[in-house]
């Protein structure tokens, strides 16, 4: 095995247990090939860890196997996903939940590939092209593990230059019929496994739309925005919200949108979905005067529009504020982000900020990082990115 060293700081982080090769440990890599695998040694040549080398935004590749004596072969895979299938027990059994994140990459032990369940189909997203070259093990692990599955895709999350635009991401075994129609807590979701980067739900604010539908949306005005297929605005519906309304400024937004009340036996009609730049959206309803009882807050990290380019990491304060301007009096809002720029300490200081310049008072009433199913692993913080704050005006 080819071992690679890395400069001294970043090899103490890693004895440590940090499992990412930071771009800048190596000064220089040559002759390796993406997906080679590697014995990590720190300046001195010893032994800090075995893994992969793989360009993905994060890093160079990933430390696997912190111990010298374990082989990197097809009976690692198959223990790794063992032990992550182990832990997702209450999710299989559970017949109200049929979609739900199976492997979570750095967090079941091997970085760079999630898989996630969605009724029986199986969805690989390999986020960098070395990773992608020990598609075979994983596979071959996948089958063993789930031996009754029904169907494999994936999503190469890497640059291939275009060269899948024709591909419909299945990889073996039955084609789904999409959309597939999955549930989560009783809830309908339509998913589509084989159209493009997204399947038409983000599975990682499952605790978040039971708590929306559950405990905030009864009799209540709701404003979804950033609102993609509008998972938020259904959850609250069938939570007896007295109408949603929501807003994203993708065309393929209302389909989508309208396809999920649907599947939930929700009239449509009785829902406002606005094709629209949510920066729009907040002064046009200010100016009208209207107000809601819930404000859902759910942007991308970063977004270019044609006229906006929206940073969580810049701007997160400011659509607080805007948000605050059209909230009713006593309402809530779910201030939602993905942005691993930054973590929960400070995106609380966006919210007291955004709070004491709209010369408002509030009150955090609960918060949600990632779901169970999520796993994360203390030694890669990083790896926890999502935050959401339910906030009382
Ligand atoms: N909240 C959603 C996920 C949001 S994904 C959910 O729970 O499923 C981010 C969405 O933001 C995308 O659908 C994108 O079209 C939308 N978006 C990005 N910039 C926007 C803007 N300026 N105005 C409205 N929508 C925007």
């Amino acid at each position: 095995m080819k071992k690679i060293s890395l400069k001294q700081t970043f090899a103490e982080q890693v004895k440590k247990g940090y499992p990412l090769i930071s771009k800048d440990a190596v000064s220089h890599v040559n002759g390796v090939w993406e997906g080679e695998l590697i014995e990590w040694v720190d300046e001195r040549g010893a032994f800090l860890g075995k893994g992969y080398y793989g360009v993905q935004n994060k890093g160079i590749g990933w430390v696997l196997t912190f111990d010298a004596n374990e082989k990197i072969d097809q009976s690692f895979f198959v223990s790794r996903l063992e032990q992550a299938a182990k832990s997702r027990t209450h999710l299989f059994r559970d017949a109200q939940t049929t979609a739900f994140r199976v492997f979570n990459g750095e967090g079941d032990g091997i970085g760079g590939v999630t898989i996630d369940h969605y009724d029986g189909f199986y969805l690989i997203q390999w986020y960098s092209e070395g990773v992608y070259t020990l598609k075979a093990e994983v596979l071959a692990a996948l089958e063993h593990v789930y031996p009754d599955y029904k169907g494999i895709y994936e999503k190469k999350r890497f640059d291939t230059s275009g060269q899948y635009i024709e591909d419909d991401d299945f990889v073996k075994g039955e084609k789904g019929e999409f959309p597939l129609i999955v549930k989560e807590n009783g809830m309908n979701v339509a998913v589509y496994l084989n159209d493009g980067a997204m399947t038409g739900i983000f599975l990682d604010q499952r605790h978040v739309r039971k708590a929306i539908r559950d405990r905030y949306a009864k009799g209540k005005t709701v404003l979804n925005t950033f609102s993609y297929t509008g998972a938020f605005s259904v959850a609250a519906a069938l939570g007896g919200a007295s109408r949603t309304t929501s807003v994203d400024v993708a065309n393929r937004s209302l389909k989508k949108t309208s396809e999920q009340f649907e599947v939930n036996g929700i009239d449509v009609d009785g829902q406002d979905i606005k094709v629209m730049d949510v920066f729009k959206y907040f002064p046009f309803a200010a100016k009208k005067g209207w107000t809601y009882d819930l404000v859902i807050l759910d942007p991308p990290s970063f977004a270019r529009t044609k006229k906006h380019t929206f940073s969580a990491a810049k701007d997160y304060k400011k659509l607080l504020k805007e948000a605050i301007q059209i909230t009713a009096e006593n309402g809530v809002i779910v201030a939602s982000t993905n942005s691993s720029a930054f973590g929960m300490k400070k995106f609380k200081g966006f919210i007291a900020q955004a709070f004491k310049e709209s010369g408002q008072t509030y009150r955090i009433l609960e918060e949600y990082t990632l779901p169970e199913d999520f796993r994360t692993t203390k030694n890669y913080p990083e790896g926890n990115y999502l935050k959401v704050v339910f906030i009382q005006a």
